[in-house]
């Protein structure tokens, strides 16, 4: 079954999901990678979905998850070979996303030259929002990010520092892959990524010119092996 994409009922639900690495200079200067010249894409399962007041689950692969909240477009319209206007005028939505990492696989698979999608695409990884309106939010470039863990202020970011734009990105993709209306695009994460371990609580919000767009809270416990909790 897809997941709903709330505050956007007239789209099927989640279909394929596009992220961006590295999209903000200074989390990829963290991290120590160079800062690329053309977005770098990996993918998540829809299974990897949960929805704002769910819980993530810390497989027993990893000791070590990283927070990345992020800025998240849902696609209103298919897209092929698309011009930035193009992709612009088919943003449905916005909300706000954490692109959970288990960082110590994907160093692993990094220095073996794999590809993330074992550290990136586990049951529960992708927690999003409710989502508004594109016409609502404003400037997609004027947005702030930010995620609290356990009530401390872990990351804060601004849209407008990103490498390649939400149009730019889209476009990009739609050369590759032909979009279609509920895919989601992780648009990337600015710096202060950091550990999140169980029993704590990640508040995610994006807000604009006119205050709060869209939050996300979940809780992270252990995977005590019964299975996936949405
Ligand atoms: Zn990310």
């Amino acid at each position: 079954m897809q997941p709903e994409i709330r505050g956007l009922s007239h789209l099927p639900g989640v279909q394929s999901i596009y992220c961006v690495g590295r999209n903000y200079m200074e989390h990829a200067r963290e991290l120590g990678n160079p800062v690329p010249d053309q977005p770098v894409i990996f993918t998540k399962p829809r299974t990897s979905v949960i929805q704002d007041g769910g819980q993530v689950l810390i497989p027993r692969q990893t000791s070590l998850v990283h927070h990345e909240v992020e800025m998240v477009a849902a696609v209103g319209r298919e897209l092929k070979n698309a011009t930035r206007q193009q992709a612009e005028q088919a943003i449905a939505g916005y909300g706000i996303g954490i692109d959970l990492t288990a960082r110590d696989i994907q160093q692993q698979l990094k220095e073996r030259s794999h590809p993330w999608d074992l550290a990136k695409g586990m049951d529960t990884f992708a927690p999003v929002s409710a989502f508004l309106p594109a016409g609502k939010a404003g400037s997609h470039r004027s947005l702030h990010l930010s995620l609290t863990r356990n009530g401390q202020t872990v990351q804060q970011g601004h849209t407008g520092e990103m490498l390649f734009g939400v149009e730019d990105l889209l476009a990009f993709l739609s050369t590759y892959f032909t979009l279609m209306p509920g895919d989601l695009l992780f648009t990337g994460t600015p710096e202060g990524v950091g550990p999140v371990t169980e029993g704590d609580r990640l508040h995610a919000v994006l807000s604009g010119e006119q205050g709060e767009l869209a939050s996300l809270s979940v809780s992270v416990a252990g995977d005590n092996g019964s299975g996936r909790l949405a």
